[in-house]
């Protein structure tokens, strides 16, 4: 940016800019190492079937544990991340570890995955998916590959293959975010998504704006009547939690029910509360 000096001149460098630029520099540097030194970990946040008032699965969130700056969200690194093409071999990590992880699980829980746009355009994605599938034992069924409406901006045939090559593999594949795009519904003409999880900007709007619970409303019936499941997101309050289930929503995730976890926690979680049918009770009795 340009800025007008102090003493009148113009500078192409404001300081912040600057030091902007060298965190970035400094970023990209540590971001090269962290998979070499194993600085990334997932959290995994449970998510709650509304009827059942069960968990039913974990996402998985990608976290980075970087030596000096302490625990980075995926906000702050994933998009350098994907300029750089690291996320290339950071996903597939992800995907590994998720998969990994979630063998160990009893066989009624799913896992949920995030990938990238990037993903999609450098073509392995559907490898790096059977070899992860084939190493942990997992059952394809199992799993959820959550991808985001704009990689629909590029809404491509290989885009498109991809995801039927998904289907054919048994994997659900989810809409993530849904309502933040340009033009949503097109998505859901284009391929038969098994999920729509609406983004959690809406549930955060049921608060203060009427459209919201309407927006909400019209989009879990749109999952009713296509058979597609809905997941509302980012629920924090008992009466966000009471709205979305008598919208009639088939999931929800938010800090209320409980926040991203470590993969002990999980594990601790999954122990402590299994019953012989390896089924799990809710974390939290929400209000009537
Ligand atoms: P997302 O997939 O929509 O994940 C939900 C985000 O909302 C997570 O943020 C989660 O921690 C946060 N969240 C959950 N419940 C609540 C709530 O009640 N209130 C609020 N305010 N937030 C809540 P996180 O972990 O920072 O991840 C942000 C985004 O980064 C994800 O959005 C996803 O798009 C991306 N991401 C995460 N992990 C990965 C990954 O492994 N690979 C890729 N490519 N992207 C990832
Ligand atoms: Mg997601
Ligand atoms: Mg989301
Ligand atoms: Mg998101």
């Amino acid at each position: 940016s340009i800025k007008r000096g102090r003493r009148g001149g113009y500078s192409f460098f404001e300081p912040d800019l600057a030091q902007t630029l060298s965190a970035r520099s400094s970023m990209e540097h540590d971001l090269r190492r962290a998979l070499a030194n194993g600085e990334f970990e997932l959290f995994y946040q449970p998510v709650l079937n509304l009827a059942a008032q069960q968990i039913v699965g974990f996402e998985a969130l990608l976290r980075w544990r970087h030596p000096t700056e302490g625990l980075i969200l995926p906000g702050d690194f994933v998009p350098l991340a994907e300029e750089l093409g690291l996320i290339m071999p950071i996903g597939e990590w992800v995907i590994r570890e998720a998969f990994a992880e979630a063998a160990r699980w009893p066989a009624s829980m799913r896992i949920a995955v995030n990938v990238s746009t990037v993903q999609f355009e450098r073509g392995s994605l559907v490898g790096v998916l059977v070899n992860a599938l084939a190493a942990s034992g997992l059952a394809a069924d199992r799993v959820e590959v959550e991808i985001t409406e704009t990689l629909f901006l590029e809404q491509s045939e290989t885009n498109l293959d991809i995801l039927h090559q998904l289907h054919a593999l048994g994997l659900k594949v989810a809409l993530d975010d849904f309502g933040t795009g340009f033009s949503a519904l097109n998505y859901l003409l284009a391929f038969p998504f098994d999920k729509i999880k609406i983004d959690g900007s809406f549930v955060r709007a049921l608060d203060n704006t009427a459209g919201a619970h309407i927006i909400l409303g019209a989009v879990a019936s749109i999952g009713r009547r296509m058979g597609i499941v809905t997941t509302a997101e980012g629920i924090e309050t008992a009466e966000q939690l009471r709205n979305v289930r008598a919208l009639d929503y088939t999931e929800a995730q938010g800090f209320l029910i409980a926040r991203p976890m470590s993969r002990d926690a999980v594990r601790h979680l999954l122990d402590l509360s299994s019953d012989p049918r390896g089924e799990v009770p809710m974390v939290v009795e929400p209000k009537a």
